[in-house]
């Protein structure tokens, strides 16, 4: 459909009617302001009024917002540097088509059935965590509970094309258990200063257990943007002109 991805969410009962999305390379870069046509015509292909749309100035923070109504966030007559910044947006409003945008960094969708809210992190690296608090969010304003929260760990790049430093293993080790870096012996053998691979999956999996997530509600894509040429990377494309993708959530 219009070359894009949508994956519905474990365990709900009625997947089809909120659609979780992601644009594909082959519809072009997604950046917000600078962007513009591109995500009008997919939009407009989609069928998605444009002015339900709500995004954020994506700053690689832990920081989500509430989007009570689309306008607060749109795109459209605002400026990048008056624009609310974030990393993730949480709506209880059926009408607000919450995005962000990706190239590597992992799109979050999240669904509580019960408490009637949904919406989609941008986290990378350095977001890691934001997970955290938007389910914390989720619970302040609706009274959400881990366990009836559904979570997509959507494409981004994975162990296999993900190497890091020492120092940074060594934060995600710490801050997100064991199981999120392995250390590569080839390329600890040859010297490489990026010897360990890092699964944000992992980190978020062991990050979405203590908060109470339950494994059942959890799915992942499996998609590495990094690998698989129909996604956007900035690791693959280099960080000069990546396709940065959007990742949106709405009813449909
Ligand atoms: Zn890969």
């Amino acid at each position: 459909m219009n070359g894009v991805h949508t994956y519905a969410f474990p365990g709900t009962g009625v997947p089809s009617r909120l659609e979780c999305g992601l644009s594909l390379a082959v519809n072009g870069p997604m950046r917000p302001w600078a962007d513009g046509d591109n995500r009008a015509r997919l939009f407009r292909s989609l069928g998605i009024d444009p002015s339900s749309v709500a995004a954020l100035s994506q700053i690689h923070s832990r920081i989500v917002r509430v989007a009570e109504s689309a306008e607060p966030f749109a795109v459209n007559g605002s400026s990048m540097d008056d624009h609310p910044q974030g990393d993730g947006l949480l709506t209880a409003n059926d009408a607000v088509v919450p995005t962000v945008t990706v190239a590597d960094c992992m799109p979050l969708w999240l669904y509580d059935p019960e408490a009637r809210w949904y919406g989609v992190l941008h986290s990378g690296w350095r977001g890691t965590g934001i997970l955290r608090t938007a389910v914390e969010l989720a619970a302040d304003e609706w009274g959400a509970k881990p366990e009836n929260i559904r979570v997509i760990m959507g494409p981004h790049i994975r162990s296999c094309c993900y190497t890091v430093d020492e120092e940074r293993a060594d934060y995600f080790r710490r801050a997100f258990g064991p199981d999120c870096v392995r250390l590569d012996p080839d390329r600890s053998a040859a010297g490489d200063s990026r010897p360990w691979r890092l699964s944000l999956a992992e980190a978020n999996r062991h990050l979405a257990g203590e908060l109470g997530i339950l494994e059942e509600h959890l799915r992942d894509t499996g998609e590495c943007t990094a690998c698989n040429t129909l996604f956007g990377s900035n690791r693959r494309e280099g960080a000069d002109s990546f396709t940065r993708m959007v990742a949106w959530i709405r009813w449909r």
